[in-house]
């Protein structure tokens, strides 16, 4: 049986998958199983910061990998502490203190918990065109209805929506029964929509004067993606509560949830656990990704190559009519087309090009490329960009 056929009979049909097969990778560069090369604007989802196999990564893992993999946290892990103590240099000031775990969702939901049980309130307040993740309580959480409804009956009825920009919404939805409130500071998945200026300031405002937690959930944000080591960096607004997860193990399943010293010190042993979080391989790894981040000096690096990308795109908006909006911070970013179709056309198209660039909420392309990128690559994708809109429009 070929791939497609194997994939068939045994793997869950829960992708619409592109129509490739990657074999390796080298930095901005992947190979396909026919032996093309394609330039990588997608990186894994926001996923390999450092770009493909980063030799100090591949060596974190293979060394770490002859020693020891696994142990449990039954036992002291002396790479887990390190990777804590390392996390919390690039960590707002407010976070100081980490629990590890394997994914995105985990991290939010375990962020949840923590407020729950620290606040000892019920109440969680998310926003409309939010995204955390897909198990019952990210989802829960999580705006679009096509991926929360089918799974009503697993989805607490302590989570509440408000729509974003609207403090006034806000302070009638956020009273003494909240624990929470989660937020992304950039949201992705719901199209690269970055928070209106004064609501992030406004949100925390309103959380203090509440007692109530902030959550910034930086899965997709976080770790140097937008220009700072935080998108909320942007802002100066700290957190209680942060998730990280897809660029902290450059592709190795690691994710974080840090929160206040005081916040994390409600929880006492047995309250959560991961089987899997924070083992002595995945702590070596993130803590490799953590330090190249800072040798490399990845957020300046990020701030010039994403005001270059961005310009460039904007041009592009002024030339042709079917780019409705490009928006976004850092290598973080998006253009919105007028439609689905289009914007499913222009992709297609320039991915059969050789450039790998993805679509989300419907009709916006984003770019979210490995953030080693360099100028000229984004000269060559720009070049791309140009030819395939005069095509379609
Ligand atoms: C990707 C993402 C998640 C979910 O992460 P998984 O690792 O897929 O569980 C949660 N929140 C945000 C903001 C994300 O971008």
């Amino acid at each position: 049986m070929n791939i497609f056929e194997l994939e068939e009979k045994y793997i869950a049909p829960t992708y619409g998958r592109q129509p490739l097969t990657f074999v390796e990778g080298d930095g901005m560069k992947l190979e396909d199983s026919e032996g093309n090369e394609y330039l990588d604007f997608v990186a894994g989802i926001a996923v390999c910061s450092l770009g493909h196999c980063h030799p100090a990564i591949s060596r974190a893992l293979t060394e770490q990998a002859k020693k020891l993999v696994h142990v449990s946290n039954l036992y002291h892990i002396p790479t887990q502490a390190e990777f804590g103590e390392k996390l919390a240099e690039v960590t707002p000031e407010s976070i100081q203190k980490f629990f590890f775990c394997n994914s995105g969702a985990e991290a939010v939901e375990s962020a949840l918990k923590l407020a729950v049980e620290h606040t000892g309130r019920e109440k969680i307040v998310a926003l409309e065109e939010s995204f955390h993740g897909r198990t019952s309580a990210s989802v829960g959480i999580t705006w679009k209805k096509a991926y929360r409804e089918p799974f009503k009956a697993l989805i607490s009825d302590a989570f509440e929506f408000i729509p974003k920009g609207d403090l006034v919404k806000a302070e009638e939805k956020i009273d003494e029964k909240t624990a929470a409130v989660i937020a992304e500071p950039v949201q992705g998945e719901g199209g690269v929509k970055v928070l209106p200026e004064d609501f992030l300031p406004g949100l925390r405002e309103l959380c203090d004067e509440n007692d109530v937690l902030l959550i910034l959930d930086e899965i997709q944000a976080g770790l140097c993606r937008t220009g700072k080591w935080f998108a909320c960096d942007h802002w100066g607004v700290e957190p209680d509560i942060l998730t990280m997860a897809k660029a902290l193990g450059n592709g190795f399943p690691i994710g974080s949830m840090g929160a206040r010293s005081e916040v994390m010190d409600t929880f006492s042993p047995g309250d959560h656990a991961s089987t899997f979080g924070g083992s002595p391989l995945a702590c070596a790894v993130g803590k490799a990704v953590i330090e190249t981040m800072q040798s490399e000096n990845m957020p300046a690096h990020v701030e010039r190559v994403g005001r270059y990308f961005k310009n460039k795109l904007q041009d592009l908006a002024e030339r042709y009519k079917m780019v409705q909006e490009v928006r976004g911070l850092g290598l973080m970013l998006a253009m919105e087309l007028d439609d689905e179709e289009d914007a499913k056309d222009v992709h297609a198209r320039v991915q059969g090009d050789g450039f790998l660039i993805n679509r989300t909420a419907g009709e916006v392309l984003r770019f979210v490329p490995p953030l080693i990128v360099q100028e000229n690559h984004v000269d060559q994708l720009i070049e791309e960009l140009d030819q395939v809109l005069d095509e379609v429009e």
